[in-house]
């Protein structure tokens, strides 16, 4: 099995088979050789630096449903809200002066955001704070939508697959949702030029390894610049509140693996894996990861902007403990960098 690491780590690229074979026989002892791996991959290209993000949760209102999601149209229950261009130039603000250099605007597919008023936001952000980057994660829109916000300034676009497998799409969402629409929305930012985020949760329902080992190949030949992924976390008024959730371990496994079929990925420690371990996210930095996103949202709306149940939105996972976030990396030899931090390409 060390012997698939190495091919692994050297040629950047394993089939079906090897994949399946790497996950489905894992123990601890090849998962520490894998992160060491995973680990100079890292070095190589990125050093010991970590980008961080300031994460603005613009809107919980959305008009899907996805089954996983605190959020979806469905959830009576969510206590619903939307940020005014001027909350969010605030947060940008606030994040400047704290150090950060790429803000991602998150939320909801909310279409009383219209394209107009994203424009003019993307616009006022980048004029305000031109050493900015701006990343934008406002779900499926037209290859027109796209065009106008890169247009005006928009540089990278987080848009997770979810899953690669359209019959494994189908039970995570409703059939008004589309595995090819996802698909088309990927390959149009790719096209326009936006640095492309993808990715999926850990641990989805229905999910199998033949999935992960879909998931992989997709990553390695689409070569998106961004992935995310985390584990699957229930949230109590979903339909799959029943359903367990994603391991840590599987996770860090998959970070590695990731890492070494895209070495200069941009590759975070995410929300999800600090919420189900408290060393969630030095782990995934230690196992390849390069990128912590902490929350810039104003205090008044962060539990609000629930996806999954007890997601963290204070301590190192707030954009106001940077200078803890920064001590906790260099404790374990890492440091956090003020820069854009864009993919190298
Ligand atoms: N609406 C945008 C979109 O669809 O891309 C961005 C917001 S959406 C809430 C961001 C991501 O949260 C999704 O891509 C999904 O993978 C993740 N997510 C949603 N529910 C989750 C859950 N219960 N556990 C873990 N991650 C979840």
């Amino acid at each position: 099995m060390k012997k698939l690491i190495d091919k692994l780590s050297l040629n950047h690229r394993l089939d079906r088979d090897e994949l399946a074979l790497l996950i489905d026989g894992r123990n601890e002892e090849l998962a520490e050789y894998l992160f060491q791996k995973a680990r100079e991959t890292r070095h190589r290209h990125y050093g010991h630096d970590i980008f961080v993000r300031g994460l603005i949760e613009i809107s919980n209102c959305c008009q899907n449903d996805c089954l996983y999601c605190g959020i979806r149209r469905s959830n009576h229950k969510a206590t619903r809200y939307r940020l005014t261009i001027d909350e969010i130039l605030e947060c940008c603000s606030a994040g400047y002066q704290l150090g950060f250099r790429t803000f991602v605007l998150q939320g909801g597919e909310d279409l009383s955001f219209t394209d107009d008023k994203i424009v003019a936001l993307i616009r006022e952000i980048k004029q305000r704070f031109p050493d900015c980057a701006v990343t934008l994660s406002i779900g499926e829109k037209s290859h027109e939508s796209y065009l106008r916000y890169f247009e005006a300034g928009a540089d990278r676009y987080l848009l997770r697959h979810e899953t690669a497998n359209a019959a494994h799409y189908a039970q995570l969402h409703p059939a008004e949702m589309s595995h090819a629409r996802r698909m088309d929305c990927l390959r149009s930012l790719k096209a326009i030029g936006y640095q492309t985020g993808t990715g999926f949760m850990v641990g989805s329902p229905f999910q199998t390894t033949d999935n992960i080992v879909e998931d992989l190949l997709f990553m390695a030949d689409f070569k998106p610049e961004m992935v995310g992924i985390g584990p699957f976390i229930p949230h109590h008024d979903t339909p799959f509140a029943q359903q367990p959730g994603g391991t840590v371990e599987l996770t860090l496994y998959l970070l590695a693996i990731i890492r070494l079929l895209l070495p200069k990925v941009l590759l975070p420690a995410t929300t999800a894996l600090g919420t189900i371990d408290p060393d969630g996210r030095e782990k995934g930095i230690l196992a390849g990861a390069n990128v912590i996103m902490p929350n810039l949202s104003p205090q008044s709306v962060r539990q609000k902007y629930m996806i999954y149940d007890n997601k963290l939105s204070s301590g190192l996972e707030s954009a106001e403990y940077l200078n803890s976030l920064k001590e906790a990396m260099e404790s374990i030899g890492y440091q956090i960098v003020e820069s854009r931090g864009d993919a190298l390409r």
